[in-house]
């Protein structure tokens, strides 16, 4: 053996994956992005992104759990959380005692939720009122077309879903900002302070309509809201409608080597989860894909991984397995339970280098990454992985073929960000974020390298067949 030979097997050296993938594996890659795409442009908010799962699952066999009274190997079964949360199971031949599978991935993405009084007309335009939902840089939404998400209903009690800004003819909105001819005050301020909160105001309409109307413009809104939607503004008082980036997903580069688009965080990890979990044969232990809400505000709320949902569903598959849930049967699966919180990284930016270190970050085209601590400053907020489930899950990527690579979010003091595991490992499991470096997290247009998605999937399969 060369000294060079020696160094290479002494040394952690991480590797391109276009370095290692066979062709086919390549061409599979690019079309398994090219569906990724449609459920990224399907899929913009936690609720579509459920439908789709449904969708997805039922097409694979997955039916209600609530249609079955018992449970055994190969039955595959989903259960919905108030159409936000979504947990899927496939029943596996080992005794549930012996724990299960988990992957665990967020579909709630930064966006501009509408206010519950949204709708004000000033200087003969009609705009929303937005609240911020989740960590955004906000001089990045706007001047960019945006497109309206989400249910309301009437005072009858219809169900209205709204979907406008999607379809090629569709019109649509945006948020308006100062020119650079007028902006000298503007550009002195401090990034944080150039575009404040209340200024996140979304133009949706410009006509004035009718005679002796106070407000002309909102109220040529409000007509035609009623004329198509059969809504009044106080029904906006119930209303889930959030604004998100309009436009497609894309390839990025001469290449098309990555993907960009909005809510890769998490739905790559999403997506890739799902695939995982439905691409998998009858595993040994049982296999759960938890589709979750809520990440970006702090995984609270009954939709998010704090709520119950997740227990619960677990002592139910427990009792239709086993006749009945014996706390102390709930107790030994969770005990042997392990989950990957799929959940994305901070890819590398050539451009931004000094924000991390470089020997712990990761490199978008360097595979799927586990990292084992997330958190701030001093690891505040974060689940630290144990050596031993560390080893485990590293054992499960080499053995399958998985390229994989360690990272962490930035260089220690430079800020920090948490993920579900924390709240996963509280159940008392194992428990390691492993997920897709991101370019421009939480930005309207993220993007992430091909590679790494497709190694993403890799990892949850082989995860669920070798746990
Ligand atoms: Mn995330
Ligand atoms: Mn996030």
């Amino acid at each position: 053996m060369t000294d060079k030979e020696l160094f290479e097997e002494l040394s952690y050296t991480k590797k391109n994956v276009y370095d290692v993938i066979t062709d086919a594996e390549k061409a599979q890659m690019f079309e398994f992005c090219d569906e990724y795409r449609k459920f990224l442009d399907n899929g913009k908010t936690e609720r579509e992104c459920v439908n789709i799962s449904v969708k997805m699952a039922e097409e694979a066999g997955y039916k209600p759990l609530d249609d079955y009274k018992t449970l055994k190997p190969g039955d595959k079964v989903y259960k919905l959380n108030r159409g936000k949360n979504i947990f899927m199971a496939q029943i596996g031949t080992d005794d549930i005692e012996n724990g299960i599978n988990i992957c665990g991935a967020h579909i709630d993405s930064p966006r501009l939720d509408l206010k519950q009084n949204p709708l004000y007309e000033q200087d003969d335009m009609a705009l929303f009122k937005t609240h911020y939902y989740g960590g955004i840089k906000k001089y990045q939404w706007t001047t960019i077309p945006m497109s309206m998400h989400g249910v309301i209903y009437t005072k009858n009690g219809d169900k209205v879903v709204i979907n406008i800004g999607e379809e090629e003819n569709d019109p649509v909105f945006c948020i308006t900002d100062l020119l650079p001819h007028l902006a000298s005050s503007q550009m002195m301020k401090k990034m944080t302070e150039g575009i404040e909160g209340e200024n996140l105001n979304v133009l949706i309409g410009g006509i004035p309509v009718g005679k002796d109307v106070k407000e002309r413009v909102k109220f040529g809104i409000l007509k035609l809201l009623n004329e198509k939607y059969g809504i009044c503004e106080t029904d906006f008082l119930n209303a889930e409608i959030e604004i998100v980036p309009a436009f497609k997903a894309k390839d990025v580069g001469l290449d098309r080597s990555f993907v960009g688009a909005y809510g890769q965080d998490d739905r790559v990890c999403a997506y890739t989860t799902l695939k995982g979990i439905i691409d998998s044969e009858l595993p040994k232990k049982t296999a759960v894909a938890i589709l979750v809400d809520k990440e970006e505000i702090g995984s609270c709320g009954n939709t998010g991984m704090l709520s119950a949902f997740f227990e619960m569903t677990v002592a139910e598959i427990i009792e239709k397995i086993k006749g009945k849930c014996k706390i102390t049967t709930y107790n030994k699966v969770i005990a042997n339970s392990a989950c990957l919180s799929s959940d994305v990284n901070a890819a590398v930016d050539p451009t931004y280098e000094s924000a991390y270190e470089k020997n712990n970050a990761s490199f978008a085209g360097y595979g799927m990454c586990i990292i084992k601590y997330t958190g701030a400053r001093g690891k505040s907020g974060s689940s630290d992985a144990s050596s031993e489930f560390m080893y485990s899950v590293e054992k499960i990527m080499n053995d399958n073929n998985v390229v994989w690579q360690s990272g962490e979010l930035g260089k220690v003091d430079q800020g920090g960000g948490g993920t579900i595991a924390q709240y996963v490992a509280n159940l008392n499991m194992d428990v390691v974020d492993c997920g897709v470096p991101v370019l421009s997290m939480h930005a309207p247009f993220e993007v992430t390298a091909k590679t790494d998605i497709y190694m993403a999937y890799k990892a949850y399969k082989a995860f669920y067949k070798d746990r």
